[in-house]
This record gives structure tokens, C-alpha cells and sequence, in this order.
């Protein structure tokens, strides 16, 4: 899982997706992708925008994005 947190993380760093498009690409299901954002929360507070553009696949809706790491 520790992995699968680690490509989750970087699929979506400054990069907005929607989460269809983050199951598909991290190769999770929705259910082990809400597990991650519970998990990753209190670390990395993922931002997400009930409006945005996935940029994968362009569609306007829910994406998920991390601020980029301050360090
Ligand atoms: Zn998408």
C-alpha cells in the first residue's frame, strides 16, 4: 500500500484528475483510492475541486490534486 500511496501521490501532484481517471492510472479501485485520501489527509491534504478539468481526460467535474511538496 505504502507504494501505491507513493504513485497515487505523484500521478496527481499540481496535476488535477478526476477519479476515474486516478483509479484507472494507479491501478486501484475506488474504494482503495478513498482509503488513500483518508490515509494521505493528515499529511498531504489533498485539494479537491468540485468544478475542475481533469487533465487526462478533459472532463469538467470532481478532481483530486496535491500541492507540490514544500521541500
Ligand atoms: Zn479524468
Amino acid at each position: 500500500m505504502p507504494q501505491r500511496l507513493a504513485l497515487l501521490a505523484a500521478l496527481i501532484v499540481e496535476r488535477p484528475l478526476c477519479r476515474p481517471c486516478i483509479v484507472d492510472k494507479a491501478g486501484i479501485s475506488q474504494a482503495e483510492l478513498d482509503a488513500a485520501l483518508a490515509s494521505i489527509q493528515p499529511v498531504l491534504a489533498p485539494e479537491v475541486h468540485h468544478e475542475g478539468r481533469c487533465r487526462a481526460c478533459g472532463n469538467i467535474g470532481v478532481v483530486i490534486s496535491l500541492p507540490r511538496p514544500s521541500h
